[in-house]
């Protein structure tokens, strides 16, 4: 039984998210990686240097999903498990593979409990399912941020192939939003904004207070709705799944599909002024209060640090 996981990268650096589902899947044989891209000659070292890694695979890919999953396919019948991060990139190919394999694929897996036992969320992360999957081949999307990273330290072979493929699909542009802070899916700090801020130029003492932790800035859907946010902030249900060692939780009432982003966060602070909000009964530590007289004082006493 072997395991094909689709590496996560971008702009040449390997996602720290791939060497979380390397050590999720570490229990279920001998792991080949498969680094899809142009110019991934960096990426693959890296890699190849994760433990548990027993070769790297490099193949040319157009950027687009359709023309991925052929190099996937043409790849599949070698492994018995295939698999990448519940990531946006995961979300998008897997389902496709699953759908050209004729095989259910399981996923948002946060256990692994054996060869054919996998535990996942369900009702907004309300309840953990566990599924047997009983299908000769396991199509797999993991939630990195539910599992430690594997170790460096390897040195596994990098074998480059060659995999035509014919895609309706092409790659006409990207858009990027730049952005110096960590990014939110594996940061260790976060600092989240509501709705509560009231205005866009407001998200600045989010900012500012992240920058000062070096940490990542998430928002509510609600702030991302009123425009106070970008969308790739949003952590819940229907944004970004966060695990952070801190999360600061700033004028965000805790709302279920907002907690369902927020379950692997190791330490959470609130900071309402509604004593009774959900989030402040989660809070590990809760400052009751308005968030503009708060924050600045937060601010100024970290200056002083
Ligand atoms: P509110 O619930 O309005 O809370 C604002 C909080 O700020 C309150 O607790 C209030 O006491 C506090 N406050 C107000 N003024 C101050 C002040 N001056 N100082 C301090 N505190 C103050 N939401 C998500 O976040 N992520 C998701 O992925 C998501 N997915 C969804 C999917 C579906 C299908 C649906 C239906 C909803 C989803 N939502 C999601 C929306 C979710 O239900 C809530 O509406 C949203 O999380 C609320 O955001 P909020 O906490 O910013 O706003």
């Amino acid at each position: 039984m072997s395991t094909l996981i689709i590496a996560d990268h971008d702009l040449g650096v390997l996602s720290p998210a791939t060497a979380r589902v390397i050590h999720a899947v570490a229990e279920l044989g001998p792991i080949e990686v498969l680094v899809l891209g142009q110019d991934t000659t960096a990426v693959a070292a890296e890699a190849a240097k994760l433990a548990g890694v027993t070769k790297v695979i490099v193949a040319h890919s157009a950027g687009t999903a359709d023309g991925d999953v052929q190099v996937i396919e043409t790849l599949a019948p070698r492994y018995t498990y295939l698999v990448q991060s519940a990531g946006s990139v995961g979300k998008d190919r897997m389902p496709r593979l699953a759908a050209r394999l004729d095989l259910m694929p399981v996923t948002d897996i946060v256990g692994i409990l054996g060869p054919t036992r996998f535990t996942r969320p369900i009702y907004a992360g309300n309840a953990l399912q566990t599924v047997t999957d009983n299908q000769p081949q396991h199509i797999l999307t993991i939630r990195a941020s539910a599992f430690r990273a594997a170790a460096g330290g390897n040195d596994s072979p990098i074998e480059a192939i060659d995999v035509p493929v014919i895609s309706a699909a092409k790659l006409i542009a990207q858009h990027r939003t730049e952005s110096n802070t960590p990014d939110l899916a594996t940061a260790q700090i976060v600092v989240g904004g509501g709705v509560a801020l009231g205005y866009s130029e407001n998200f600045k003492l989010i900012e500012q207070l992240a920058k000062k932790l070096g940490a990542a800035i998430g928002a509510t859907r609600a702030a991302v709705d009123a425009g106070y946010a970008p969308n790739d902030w949003q952590v819940g249900q229907t944004g970004k799944i966060i695990a952070p060692d801190l999360y600061i939780a700033i004028g965000i009432s805790g709302a279920l599909q907002h907690l369902a982003g927020i379950q692997g966060a190791k330490k959470i602070v609130a900071i309402n002024s509604d004593p009774e909000a959900p989030l402040v009964k989660l809070a590990d530590v809760a400052l009751i209060g308005d968030l503009f007289e708060i924050i600045p004082q937060l601010i100024a006493e970290l200056e002083k640090a």
